[in-house]
């Protein structure tokens, strides 16, 4: 068989060609990195689990008419999606103060927003990411105003549907990280959703407890990421009963 041809490797995933023109295969790595990089580990079997979550999230959203990148999930650790030209932006939904923001305006974590809050980082490892506003955006043509209503409109839908499921099974939403795609038809260009969502890009809670079952488990040492990642994925029903246990095998006397 031909070997693929890797488009890119980022952080947590690996881009190869897709079998048709305008399709990519997105695979999921082990490999957890917190605060740009400077914080790595590899997580046995987060991989096969985002790609689970990311799957179910993007299905659900393309049933509720939000578009996004997923095509269909190929195996454990690969998803055909479609290809897109990704805006240069990370586009940060917050319901409750945590990370960032409270270290920024020094709002007690957890606390509910009045409302919830849009903000937007340039995808800029060097700089780190740094937030931007729409200023900003504007004026270096990194999107449109239309873009821009539309990128709003999507975060605030995607928002809506997460919260939701994710209440169903108990677990608050804090915060989550999208990023945006275009595609094009012939002259018409659309905007998708594209990358990932999984506890890697959001913020979870246990309602009753306050529980961590995010990428915060990593970036603050509070136990295994994937006991966190597999007991949402057991709530949401994604994975068959036991194969959240990635122990390795053991001799059995
Ligand atoms: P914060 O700005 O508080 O660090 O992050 C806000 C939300 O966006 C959190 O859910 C966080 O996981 C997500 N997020 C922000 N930047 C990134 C990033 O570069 N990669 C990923 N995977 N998630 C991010």
């Amino acid at each position: 068989m031909a070997r693929r041809k890797k488009i890119y490797e980022g952080k947590a995933k690996i881009l190869y060609e897709g079998p048709e023109p305008g399709t990519i295969v997105q695979y999921f790595k082990d490999d957890a990195t917190a605060f740009n990089a400077k914080k790595k580990d590899v997580i046995e079997g987060k991989g096969v689990l985002n790609n689970r979550l990311s799957e179910f999230f993007m299905t659900g959203l393309n049933q509720i008419g939000v578009p996004t990148h997923f095509i269909k999930r190929l195996n454990m650790r690969e998803q055909l999606v479609k290809s897109c030209e990704i805006v240069p932006l990370e586009v940060i939904v917050r319901n409750y103060a945590a990370g960032t923001m409270t270290q920024r305006l020094g709002i007690e974590e957890g606390t509910q927003l009045p409302r919830p809050i849009v903000e937007y980082c340039l995808k800029n490892d060097d700089l780190g990411d740094p937030l931007v506003t729409e200023e900003h955006i504007a004026a270096f043509g990194w999107a449109s105003q239309q873009d821009m209503d539309d990128i709003l409109s999507l975060a605030l839908r995607v928002n809506d549907f997460l919260s939701g499921v994710m209440l169903a099974v108990g677990i608050r939403l804090v915060d989550f990280k999208i990023e945006i795609g275009r595609i094009y038809d012939g002259d018409f260009m659309r905007l998708i959703i594209a990358d990932e969502i999984s506890p890697d890009s959001c913020r979870l809670w246990d309602i009753e407890t306050g529980e961590k079952l995010d990428k915060d488990v990593f970036r603050r040492d509070l136990g295994s990421l994937t006991d966190a990642y597999t007991e949402v994925a057991n709530r949401l029903g994604v994975m068959p009963k036991n194969s959240g246990q990635f122990s390795k095998p053991t001799l059995i006397n």
